[in-house]
């Protein structure tokens, strides 16, 4: 598997999942504060950044993905930005550049300004206006040193499981009527990729994807799977490459979405540089029981390994999910960046202090060729970013499922590369050495 020589090789992670110090330099609560008060110290990465970044250099990545916690910068989601806040993502970007890496920088990864919330967060049409506002406040910052702007890190899941079903902050369960949550999401996007191009920079979104397989052949499954694909990919996807929004029918939505207001997809669709793709396993999709929920019903994948977290691992889904894309958005689907795909495993440090975590690095190796397979039949690729650079706060799983490359003690706060990184490590400097 031989990748192209200017091919991004990096990791990621994301504020609240690593920073902690959640009340320190003048920072506002947010959501995830409110909801899980889990991570007031997490990686305590806000402190130990320089190892971090350490840890990042010797891995040999040329690119690590990073979120801005939005209430490190405006405490309260509005007004000027925070110096302190600003000062601490300056000094990481610049560690990063002078290691050779290039900052992938995502501008909302869930942790929304509390106070936003308290005025209907995402429900509210002006939560978009305010990100927008918070995005340029870094952008003059940092612009002169960021290449990759990615505004949001999936919208889907941020409305599914904080506004639909309430798993996540901020615990909404609004069911169907979350959707306003994925619009106002994309308008923030749309604005803020609008106002960033402006300014000559590389824009993207980073969206969790997942090709959607019927449960069986049978009219009713067909149906609901299509709408589960609607609502997951096409929502997401048609909206930003193609401008307009598929027909959610299947899923209960009306034709006519009454938050949607004229120019709004025209903002939402404004030209991409790249589109950032997360991915970790397919999804099947049964019709729903009368009287469920939801009106459609995941099911398992039998017969294939499944990580800690109980995903199936299916490396050729990536292949399909890119392929298909392909077909479908033909000339208007930019490069596509892989910005997440990883998995959590039960690891162990040995007696000799190692983790061999054999299943990560088939899970990464797996995915790697199903993305050279995509990459062989004409999709465009421009990178692979692993998630996670380390193991942090895992949502609603807190810090039970591990994802990363180096293993965090929580007690202790300590870093162990485990047998992944040392692998991925050798396979980046291969590459390198072409
Ligand atoms: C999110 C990450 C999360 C990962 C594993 C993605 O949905 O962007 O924040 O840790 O999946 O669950």
């Amino acid at each position: 598997m031989v990748f192209p020589g200017d091919f991004l090789w990096g990791a990621a992670t994301a504020a609240y999942q690593i920073e902690g110090a959640v009340a320190e330099d003048g920072r506002g609560p947010s959501i995830w504060d409110t909801f899980a008060h889990s991570a007031p110290v997490a990686c305590d990465h806000y402190h130990r950044w320089r190892e971090d970044v350490g840890l990042l250099a010797g891995l040999g990545v040329n690119a690590y993905r990073f979120s801005v916690g939005w209430p490190r910068i405006q405490p309260d989601g509005r007004g000027p930005g925070l110096s302190a806040g600003l000062d601490f993502y300056d000094r990481l970007v610049d560690a990063l550049v002078a290691a050779g890496i290039d900052p992938v920088l995502t501008l909302y990864h869930w942790d929304l300004p509390q106070a936003l919330e308290d005025e209907g967060g995402w429900l509210n049409r002006d939560t978009a206006y305010r990100f927008a506002e918070y995005a340029m406040l870094v952008a003059d910052r940092l612009a002169d040193r960021v290449g990759t702007w990615i505004t949001l890190n999936e919208p889907f899941i941020h409305m599914a499981l904080g506004y639909s079903l309430g798993e996540h902050a901020p615990g909404r369960k609004l069911g169907m009527a979350a959707l306003p949550a994925g619009h106002h999401q994309l308008l923030g996007h749309g604005l803020a990729a609008a106002a960033l191009r402006e300014r000559g920079l590389k824009v993207s979104i980073a969206n969790n994807c997942t090709p959607v397989r019927a449960a069986s052949s049978a009219e009713a499954d067909v149906a609901a799977a299509a709408g589960y694909n609607a609502l997951h990919n096409e929502l997401f996807n048609d909206s930003v490459l193609l401008g307009r929004y598929p027909d959610l029918s299947a899923v209960g939505a009306p034709a006519e979405l009454p938050f949607v207001a004229d120019g709004d997809l025209k903002l939402i669709a404004t030209p991409l540089d790249l589109l950032g793709i997360n991915y970790y396993s397919p999804t099947v999709i049964a019709a729903a029981v009368p009287g469920a929920e939801m009106p459609f019903e995941m099911r398992d994948i039998e017969g294939v390994p499944h990580t800690a977290f109980g995903w199936p691992v299916v490396p050729s889904g990536l292949t399909e999910l890119l392929t298909g894309m392909r077909d479908r958005y033909g000339a208007a689907l930019p490069p596509v960046l892989i910005t997440e795909n990883g998995c959590s495993t039960n690891d162990t440090v040995d007696a000799d202090r190692r983790i061999r975590d054999a299943e990560r690095i088939s899970y990464i190796d797996g995915h790697l060729a199903a993305l050279h397979a995509a990459m062989d039949a004409g999709v465009a690729v421009s990178g692979y970013l692993t998630w996670s650079l380390m193991d942090n706060f895992e949502w609603a799983e807190e810090f039970s499922q591990r994802f990363g490359l180096v293993r965090v003690d929580f007690d202790t706060l300590e870093r162990t590369p485990k047998d992944s990184y040392f692998w991925f490590r050798d396979l980046i400097a291969a590459q390198n050495a072409g």
